[in-house]
């Protein structure tokens, strides 16, 4: 608690000190290379029967939105006068975005990933390594990301002097999933004045997929004040939700405490964290971020859930009539805009293209024959 507290008070004098805001700014410029683009899919709204726009988190250095918030924490740890960095990675997206920022701003890194993940994903962490970090294996539970999250929190508690955590989602104690949030807020704000640059209008819904929370929290955040503006978070559905094979806590768990937050959750009848499935490692998680949580008690977001191979057929959809390869879990929001009935006839949405596909294109290899 003392840690969480400490970096409560640290996170929110920062936040409100220009010269921060500055510096993070002129960061998201000249070295992620924001502002990205929002682009008209014609041929995609040619499809639905929708006005549809892509926010290109894609185009952000390292291919994905990870690297706001890796960019944002990274900064305030050197704030706080901390030289070590650790993090925990699933897939390995995070942890690049990490290792990359650590490089830039000579911090050490560390980032734990499970002995399973690392076997999936080796070229991330090869590129980790090249980037200077130590990937640490972690070999308890099922040897995935929610076990690389435990190993970061004791090393954290043990090491709190000299380390900064920095968690990869919008999910953890506080302050982490508010925190998360502004960082990643910039995708927000900068879709909608770029909506209402070019349409001069609000649009009518905004779509992400839903992991953790990071990247479709901070799109949201920025229409928050827009009561006409849908939310539509899209989780992984994985083989179906009646198959239990699937990462969808907000459509198909219940509230329960996991990683220090209470929120909607993947569990049995005896509160024990179950088993997630899904193609797309980024989403495969048990928990989400508590703010969506509240978000759907609040019924102010909408949630639903896709399959493994509705987002295979989006991703191919995507690539064919629009000439961009997504990441799988981007995927999934692509694929929301053809369950029936969830979008009216003509309905003006922006879906967030939160990373490119490059990173999972073995995966798909091995699962499309072309
Ligand atoms: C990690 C990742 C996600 C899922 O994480 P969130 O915190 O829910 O955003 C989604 N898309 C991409 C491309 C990712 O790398």
């Amino acid at each position: 608690m003392p840690a969480l507290e400490q970096l409560d008070a640290d996170f929110e004098k920062a936040w409100q000190d220009t010269a921060f805001r500055t510096e993070f700014n002129d960061l998201l410029r000249e070295y992620v290379g924001r502002p990205n683009p929002l682009t008209e899919a014609k041929r995609l709204s040619e499809d639905t029967g929708l006005h549809v726009t892509i926010k290109r988190e894609d185009l952000n250095h390292t291919g994905a939105h990870k690297i706001n918030n890796a960019l944002g924490q990274a900064l305030l740890a050197v704030r706080m006068g901390k030289k070590r960095i650790i993090a925990e990675t699933g897939a390995g997206q995070h942890g690049v975005a990490t290792a990359t920022v650590c490089a830039l701003l000579g911090l050490e890194c560390e980032v734990y990933m499970g002995e399973e993940d690392i076997e999936r994903q080796m070229l991330n962490v090869f590129r980790m390594k090249l980037l200077g970090a130590k990937v640490n294996p972690v070999s308890s539970g099922t040897k995935t990301l929610k076990d690389a999250l435990n190993e970061a929190m004791r090393d954290w508690v043990t090491n709190v002097d000299s380390t900064h955590y920095i968690i990869g989602t919008a999910a953890g104690p506080h302050p982490y999933p508010y925190m998360v949030r502004e960082f990643q807020r910039v995708i927000g704000d900068e879709a909608r004045a770029q909506y209402f640059e070019r349409y001069a209008l609000t649009p009518d819904a905004v779509i992400a997929c839903v992991g953790g929370g990071s990247n479709a929290i901070g799109f949201f955040a920025g229409f928050y004040g827009d009561d006409s503006t849908r939310m539509v978070g899209v989780e992984a559905g994985g083989r179906g939700l009646t198959s239990g094979a699937h990462a969808a806590p907000l459509t198909a768990g219940s509230p329960g405490v996991l990683h220090g937050s209470y929120s909607y959750l993947m569990q049995d009848d005896d509160g024990q964290v179950i088993g997630t499935h899904s193609v797309s490692a980024g989403l495969d998680y048990p928990g989400v971020g508590a703010e969506h949580s509240y978000l759907k008690d609040l019924g102010r977001a909408e949630y639903v859930a896709v399959t493994d191979e509705e987002a295979l057929d989006a991703l191919q959809w995507v690539a064919h009539r629009e000439g961009l390869i997504c990441a799988l879990e981007t995927a999934h929001a692509f694929a929301a805009l053809k369950i029936p009935g969830l979008f009216k006839p003509g309905e003006r949405v922006i879906v967030n293209m939160s990373g490119r596909g490059d990173k999972d294109m073995v995966t798909v290899a091995g699962l499309l024959k072309l």
